[in-house]
C-alpha cells in the first residue's frame, strides 16, 4: 500500500466569525463587523491531516450556512473511506452532488491537497504542476466609505512595499469615485491603480460612469454591471481604452467558455471561490489566456488558508500573470487564523515551499473564533 492509499477517516468543521478592522462598501453589498468562513479538517487513517476553508459572501457566492451544510451534511460521505489518491475522483462525485456551494468544494480540494502534499512530502504547487513563480505581487483593495481612513492605510502600503491598489467604485456617486483617484494619481503615484465596480452600476449609467474612471487608465476596470449583462460588458469592453475585467460574470469554466465567445472581456479575475476549486481555476485562466485575454488572481473575504491555497494555484498557473490580492490577512481582519502569518514582504506574498499548503491553521483560533462546529 502507498501512502497515499491511505483512508480518509476524519472531517471535522468549524464556522467561524473573524472580526475586521473596519467598513468596506462594494458595488453589490457592504462588509461590517466580521465575515464568516469554514474551516475544513481532513484526516487520514495514519494520523495526517489537511487543511481547506470556504469563503462565502452571501451577495456574491453564497452564504457560510450553506456552504457549511454542503460539507457537512452533502459531501463529507462522499469523502470519507475514500482513498487520499482518489482525489480527481471524490472532486468530480461533489462536484454534481450538490448544485453550487462552489466555496465548499474549494474548501474540500485545498484540504485534499494539504493532505496529499503533507503525506507526500511536496508542496501543493508541485502537485498542481510545478513552480511558475516564487513570489506574486499583492494588490490591496480600498473600500472604506471613509476616504480618510484608506488614505492612512495607503502610507502603511507605501511604507510596506505595496505597489498596486485596487479602488472599490460604484458605492457612491461618480464624484466619489473621480475625487478618490484624483488624489491616488497627486499624492501616491508610485503605486499603479486597478478599479472594480463590483456590479454596482445600473445599465443607464454605466458607459457615463466606467468613461470618467476610464480617462485614469487604470491597469484594468473590473465588472462595472450585473453579472448576467453579458451583452453590456461586451459594449463596455469595446467602449474602454483601459482593459474590461470580468469577475462575477465568471465563476467556473462553463462561464469563461460564454465569456469568451460573447467577448465581455479582456481579462478574467480568477477565484478559487468561484471555480470550485483549484485545478477548475487553472482551467478558467488557461481557457482566458488561450482565448487572448488575461488573468488575475482574486479572492473573497477570506482569512490566510484561503491565501494560501489561492498562492499555491497561482505559483503553479504561469497564465495568471496580473498579481493577487491576498491582503486581508495582513491588513483587513483583526486576527489571522494561521499559526504563523500569511507570508507577505516588500508588496509580494511569498509561495510557501514547505509540504502541503505550508503553514496550520492555529487550532486554538479555531475554537475561540467558532460560532458552529463538528469538532468542539
Ligand atoms: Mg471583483
Amino acid at each position: 500500500m502507498t501512502d497515499l492509499a491511505q483512508t480518509i477517516t476524519g472531517m471535522d468543521l468549524w464556522r467561524l466569525a473573524l472580526p475586521v478592522v473596519s467598513r468596506r462598501d462594494h458595488g453589490i453589498g457592504s462588509v461590517e463587523g466580521s465575515c464568516e468562513i469554514i474551516v475544513l479538517r481532513l484526516t487520514a487513517e495514519g494520523g495526517a491531516e489537511g487543511f481547506g476553508e470556504a469563503s462565502p459572501w452571501s451577495v456574491f457566492t453564497g452564504t457560510p450556512e450553506a456552504a457549511y451544510a454542503a460539507l457537512n451534511r452533502y459531501l463529507r460521505p462522499l469523502v470519507v473511506g475514500r482513498k487520499v489518491s482518489d482525489r480527481a475522483a471524490i472532486m468530480e462525485d461533489c462536484r454534481y452532488a450538490v448544485a453550487h456551494c462552489t466555496e465548499a468544494k474549494a474548501a474540500l480540494e485545498s484540504a485534499l491537497l494539504d493532505l496529499e502534499g503533507r503525506i507526500s512530502g511536496l508542496p501543493v504547487w508541485a502537485l498542481l504542476g510545478g513552480l511558475a513563480r516564487a513570489t506574486i505581487p499583492l494588490s490591496v483593495s480600498l473600500a472604506n466609505p471613509d476616504f480618510d481612513q484608506d488614505v492612512e492605510l495607503l502610507g502603511r502600503l507605501r511604507d510596506d512595499g505595496v505597489r498596486l491598489v485596487k479602488l472599490k467604485t460604484g458605492f457612491s456617486d461618480a464624484a466619489f469615485d473621480v475625487m478618490r483617484l484624483e488624489r491616488l494619481r497627486n499624492d501616491f503615484p508610485e503605486i499603479s491603480v486597478r478599479v472594480d465596480f463590483n456590479q454596482g452600476l445600473q445599465p443607464g449609467e454605466a458607459m457615463v460612469r466606467v468613461r470618467d474612471v476610464d480617462s485614469f487608465a487604470p491597469d484594468f476596470i473590473e465588472q462595472p454591471v450585473r453579472a448576467h449583462h453579458f451583452d453590456l460588458m461586451a459594449e463596455l469592453r469595446a467602449m474602454t481604452k483601459s482593459p474590461l475585467l470580468a469577475d462575477e460574470s465568471v465563476f467556473g469554466p462553463e462561464d469563461m467558455a460564454r465569456a469568451a465567445k460573447e467577448k465581455i472581456a479582456d481579462g478574467v479575475s480568477v477565484k478559487i471561490m468561484k471555480s470550485g476549486g483549484l485545478i477548475r481555476g487553472q482551467t478558467v485562466a488557461r481557457m482566458a489566456v488561450a482565448n487572448g485575454m488575461t488573468a488575475y488572481g482574486g479572492d473573497m473575504f477570506e482569512a490566510g488558508l484561503a491565501h494560501l491555497a489561492g498562492a499555491h494555484m497561482i505559483a503553479a498557473t504561469p497564465e495568471i500573470s496580473l498579481g493577487c490580492e491576498f491582503y486581508q490577512a495582513t491588513y483587513y481582519l483583526r486576527e489571522d487564523i494561521l499559526e504563523s502569518p500569511f507570508p507577505v514582504a516588500n508588496g509580494a506574498v511569498i509561495v510557501p515551499e514547505r509540504p502541503g499548503l505550508g503553514i496550520r491553521p492555529d487550532l486554538a483560533k479555531l475554537d475561540h473564533y467558532a460560532v458552529e462546529g463538528s469538532a468542539q
